[in-house]
């Protein structure tokens, strides 16, 4: 797992403020158009040009939620967060 520190950044869906992010399988940086799950909210959004985070359009909504590498990590947020709480 690598994590790269990031500017500060608000998740476009709960607003909670990201300064970093995870890569659970490679050593690379993110870089625009990659995919990001908000450890809060659990929702995933995309890095754009500026490797700023946005919400996802309706195609991307349908591609990224369908995929199954997603539902688990999405699954794993909500279990850790069900825990916390
Ligand atoms: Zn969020």
């Amino acid at each position: 797992m690598w994590t790269y520190k990031t500017k500060p950044m608000g998740c476009p869906y709960c607003g909670i403020e990201h300064n970093a992010c995870t890569n659970p399988e490679e050593d690379i940086m993110p870089s625009p158009g990659d995919a990001s799950v908000c450890i809060n909210c659990a929702k995933v959004s995309i890095f754009n040009d500026k490797l700023e985070l946005r919400e996802l359009t309706h195609e991307e909504t349908i591609e990224i939620y369908t995929n199954v590498e997603v539902q688990r990590i999405i699954s794993s947020i909500q279990y850790s967060n069900r825990r916390k709480n």
